[in-house]
């Protein structure tokens, strides 16, 4: 299997053994960074009974179905955007993470809420739920490959040497992706930072620089390079703090001249688009939109039409008007959605290597009904759980979000 092997060239069964191991996905091989350590809550994964991975599409859907009837309201499924079709088709609400956690605070009846999406999202979920309600990932094995870029350790080093540098009289406030671990969402939380989404990115920089002079913003440094940029911040003024390196790589003068401090993070899956793409496009279907997620690269976000989180993807799409044609930067699970809810449009997305986020990929419908099977014989599996000074700094960050305007 190779980076350049296409999703429709796949079987079902071929796409699901390449996506779901991180040794061949190619979303994770296209950018062999050093990871941090294997995430801690891996271990915490139990092992699925084999049966549910040699059940057909059809026996899981009559399984998940009736399991869901008969767990009536004590349990809501949560989708993300990138969830493949047979799982979305199951969620009660979905969304992007801002909006997946904002349905998680305000929900009240349920006892359970089976995210499916990724392990920071779960996380975020259980600090905002009432401490009664239990949030289960079907797997465990799916991280985000971007999170797993911001160690807690490594930013704890960076935080010390970034405040040595500059001496006690000038005040960073750190920003914390929602793409993070709850670990680093507390650490924030604790030194006046908050969190943000690609929704609400902007918002969390002014508050930031109400408060202090410059902003340390982890993991994406897309992310932070866009926000910065559209904040009318110079580029010089934005520096990589590249973790693999001795003080980040930078140096004193740097750091002093710098107002945004971004981390060296980025999502592999939307790091391949590029401008390249949009000028094909452009030639091919003269007058077409190109739509992008921040957390594409500064250049490509530049040559774009419009930027936006999922939500404001999703939103400008369907209210655009009938034979537009929009090309969309985003991951391919999402763009296919849209292309089929959108039937009088053109929709198709930028990268022809198409790609879906590799670790959403891991919640397959066996993980749905073997999750939801469990709960009708009283057995909670996969459980994420968040507690002690954690909960209660990460929930200071995240309901600073919630608040922003
Ligand atoms: S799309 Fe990228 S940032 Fe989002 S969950 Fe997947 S790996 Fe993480």
């Amino acid at each position: 299997m190779t980076a350049t092997m296409t999703k429709q060239a796949l079987t079902e069964d071929e796409a699901l053994a390449l996506y779901t191991n991180p040794e061949t996905c190619p979303a994770d091989k296209l950018e062999p960074i050093p990871l941090a350590e294997e995430p801690a809550f891996i271990a915490w994964q139990r092992d699925i009974p084999k049966q549910y991975l040699d059940m057909k599409p059809e026996e899981l859907d009559v399984r998940i179905s009736h399991a869901r009837a008969k767990l009536g309201e004590r349990v809501i499924i949560l989708g993300h955007h990138y969830q493949r079709d047979e799982v979305i088709k199951y969620a009660d609400y979905t969304g992007d993470s801002f909006k997946l956690a904002q349905y998680a605070a305000a929900q009240e009846k349920a006892e359970f809420v089976l995210f499916c999406g990724v392990h920071f999202m779960a996380e975020s979920a259980d600090i905002l739920t009432r401490p009664d309600v239990k949030v289960l990932l079907p797997n465990m094995a799916a991280g985000c490959s971007m999170a797993d870029m911001a160690d807690p350790d490594d930013v704890y080093e960076a935080w010390d040497i970034i405040a040595e540098t500059l001496g006690e009289d000038v005040k960073v406030i750190p920003i914390t992706y929602m793409n993070s671990a709850a670990t680093l969402k507390a650490f924030v939380g604790e030194r006046e930072g908050m969190v943000c989404t690609s929704s609400n990115a902007g918002k969390a920089f002014e508050y930031a620089f109400e408060r202090g002079e410059k902003i340390l913003f982890f993991p994406d440094q897309h992310l932070g390079r866009n926000t910065a940029w559209a904040a009318g911040i110079a580029l010089d003024e934005i520096v990589l703090w590249n973790w693999l390196l001795p003080d980040g790589g930078l140096t004193p003068e740097q750091l002093k001249k710098a107002r945004v401090i971004c981390w060296q993070g980025h999502c592999s899956t939307h790091q391949r688009f590029s401008v390249e793409q949009i000028e094909k496009a452009r030639k091919e279907h003269p007058g077409i939109n190109i739509i992008v997620h921040p957390e594409c690269r500064w250049e490509v976000v530049q040559a774009a039409d419009q930027n936006g989180s999922t939500e404001k993807i999703a939103k400008a799409i369907s209210g655009a008007p009938a034979g537009s044609a929009w090309a969309v930067g985003t991951e391919i699970n999402l763009v296919n959605r849209l292309a089929k809810q959108n039937p009088d449009k053109t929709v198709f997305c930028l990268d022809p290597v198409i790609c879906p986020c590799s670790t959403m990929y891991r919640i397959h419908p066996a993980y749905l009904a073997w999750v939801l099977e469990g709960l009708l014989q009283g057995e909670v599996v996969n459980e994420v759980v968040v507690e002690g000074d954690t909960r209660k700094w990460a929930l200071v960050a995240l309901e600073r979000m919630l608040a922003l305007p």
